[in-house]
């Protein structure tokens, strides 16, 4: 039988479009290690009513409840009280913890607001977490709830408080509490195919395999698929990924760049090293975004000699040597135009290759002949220029990250 969780994430700035709950995506990416899926996360908060019914609710759905943030010592921190009356217990104030405070702020030389002892509240029943980084307690609380065992752990907000005491004070105990179930992940990604387009030749293959749950995740010329499965061994989940991605490989070939999570730019980056060549970039309407993918990679310096961004005619001619008449019989945006800045930024670069970029990002610019989301991208290498011609939808981000895409996808093809 599956253990499920739930993930409970306190604080009223997590309900405002300033602060995001990161605690949750680092816990249930811990848990599925350990073989617990999550079922529900909740963002409440700092409401001692609104925290209680969130822990009632949870505790009625899932084994493993773990609530995150609210254990300041300020009045807006009421997780204790909240789980305590969810649980029926009483708060009991623990002397070991009270002293650890007072030496806590002794040792800073500095005396203790009265508030602060609310820090050393548990519980009834619950073992206190030590925060080796800050004045929360974290709670460790076992029960039985209609028969059925319950864990709720109560952990710090901050994340450098809480991830290490996930996994140096929880991670292997909630292991040995568990019955033995394993997951398996893999992700393969594939370059510009539409969603629907992959899932037709996937979906076929995949819903054949009902013990490996896949997902297909789409962003801006990228799409995801992620395999999971579960099994009593590693070992046996491992292989079960491992054959259906090996199926999904032989069905869609090169589509896929990445086998294990990698992103575009690290394998473009990998295969630049792995045959030994170098590229250089002439960016016009991604503005930079293409450079700024490929040295966010570490090492890339191996590789990547630099670029342009030459958004005017004018440096399209001067930097890069694109002839003037050229620009004035075709358009900046044009195929022979992008063709002679990828020319151009390789000769004055000294790179294997050259590539380019150079189309209309909207949302004005555009005419009927050139249309919003027209873009050119090309790739020389000295013996000859590829050229392609997109028309992509979205708004003026979508546009200028799929060109970017499309770019960094026509290198690796280039180099497979
Ligand atoms: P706390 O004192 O436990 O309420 O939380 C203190 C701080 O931790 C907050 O002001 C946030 O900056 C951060 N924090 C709390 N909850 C989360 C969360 N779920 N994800 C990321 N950061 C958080
Ligand atoms: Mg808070």
């Amino acid at each position: 039988m599956s253990v499920s969780a739930e993930i409970i994430a306190v604080g009223s700035e997590l309900l405002t479009p300033f602060r995001q709950d990161t605690n949750s995506l680092f816990l249930t990416e811990q848990l599925n290690r350990l073989g617990v899926e999550v079922i529900f996360k909740t963002i409440v908060g700092d409401d001692r009513a609104h925290i209680e019914e969130a822990t009632r609710l949870a505790l009625d759905r899932a084994d493993v409840l773990l609530i995150s943030g609210g254990l300041g010592p300020t009045e807006d921190d009421l997780t204790r009280e909240a789980v305590a009356a969810a649980l029926g217990r009483e708060l009991k104030r623990d002397p070991g913890l009270v002293g650890e405070l007072y030496a806590r702020f002794a040792a800073r030389r500095m005396k203790m607001p009265e508030n602060n002892l609310r820090q050393a509240d548990l519980v009834a029943g619950a073992k206190a977490l030590p925060n080796l980084r800050g004045s929360a307690a974290g709670q460790w609380i076992e029960g039985t709830l209609d028969g059925r065992e319950k864990i709720v752990l109560l952990l710090p907000g901050p994340p450098v408080e809480l991830q290490p005491m996930f996994l140096e004070q929880c991670a292997e105990r909630l292991c040995q509490k568990l019955p033995q179930v394993f997951i398996a992940t893999r992700v393969l990604k594939v370059a510009m195919v539409p969603e629907s387009q992959l899932d037709s030749r996937v979906a076929p293959i995949y819903s054949k395999q009902l013990r490996v749950q896949t997902t297909i995740l789409a962003a801006a010329g990228e799409c995801q698929l992620h395999l999971r499965a579960r099994a009593v061994s590693l070992e046996e989940a491992q292989q079960l990924v491992d054959d259906l991605a090996e199926q999904l490989e032989d069905e869609l070939g090169e589509l896929i760049f990445s086998r294990e999570g990698e992103t575009l730019e690290q394998i473009v980056g990998y295969y630049l090293q792995m045959r030994q060549a170098t590229l250089a970039v002439a960016e016009s309407c991604t503005g930079g975004m293409i450079g700024e993918r490929i040295t966010s990679v570490s090492g890339s310096s191996r590789y990547f000699l630099g670029g342009a961004i030459v958004y005017s005619n004018e440096l399209k001619i001067k930097l890069m040597g694109v002839p003037a008449k050229l620009i004035k019989a075709h358009g900046a945006v044009s195929g022979p135009v992008a063709a002679a800045l990828a020319q151009g930024v390789r000769e004055k670069s000294k790179a294997r290759l050259g590539l380019a970029v150079t189309g209309i990002a909207g949302p004005t610019g555009g005419t009927e002949e050139k249309p919003v989301g027209l873009v050119f991208h090309a790739l020389a290498d000295g013996k000859k220029t590829e050229v392609v011609e997109r028309k992509f939808p979205g708004d003026r981000e979508m546009i200028r990250r799929l060109a970017c895409q499309q770019a960094l996808d026509m290198v690796r093809r280039k180099l497979l």
